[in-house]
């Protein structure tokens, strides 16, 4: 089965995406050595297609003292193990250092990369995510991981992939 990892820095929504998604968390967390916290792993499907999902970056609960060097770590385990990978950003905060950081990690790769701007709730935020077009990835998804805007296309474009 296919795996799609969704990476990004700390709050963009991650978490809010994969539980709006999965099915079925499965039973294991994968607490990898030299990683301080663990990754999420669930199933989900759309017109039929499986694939799993894993969350990453449980680091960043309760502390802002988020090392840029563990993210870099979370996100390239995250990118050997997927097949598309979903970068995340969000509109709220615009395009910050540590997504330019992520960016360049996940711009070397040679699999499919979707730039999910997510928190664009209305239509002010469509505007606000044009400027992710400057992280050099090209198109973005926009989507509202709270009230499921944008998801549906995504996952259209998101199972052509796998
Ligand atoms: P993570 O650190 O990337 O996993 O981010 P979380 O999923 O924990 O979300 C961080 C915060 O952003 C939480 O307060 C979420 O409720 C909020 N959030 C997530 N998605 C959206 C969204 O689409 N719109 C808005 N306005 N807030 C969101
Ligand atoms: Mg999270």
């Amino acid at each position: 089965m296919s795996i799609v990892a969704i990476v990004g820095r700390p709050n963009v929504g991650k978490s809010t995406l994969f539980n709006r998604l999965i099915q079925r968390r499965e039973a294991i967390t994968d607490a990898v050595s030299g990683v301080t916290r663990d990754r999420h792993y669930g199933k989900s499907d759309w017109n039929g297609r499986e694939f799993s999902l894993i969350d990453t970056g449980g680091y960043a609960i309760g502390t802002d003292d988020v090392f840029e060097a563990e993210i870099d770590k979370q996100v390239e385990l995250a990118i050997d193990e997927a097949d598309v990978i979903l970068f995340m950003v969000n509109a709220e905060d615009g395009v910050t250092a540590m997504d330019e950081d992520v960016a360049k990690l996940v711009r070397r790769v040679k699999k499919p990369v979707m730039l999910v701007v997510n928190k664009v709730d209305n239509h002010q935020r469509e505007q606000d995510a044009y400027e992710f077009y400057n992280l050099g990835l090209g198109d973005y998804y926009s989507i509202s991981s709270i009230n499921g805007n944008g998801t549906g296309d995504l996952l259209d474009a998101l199972v052509d992939k796998l």
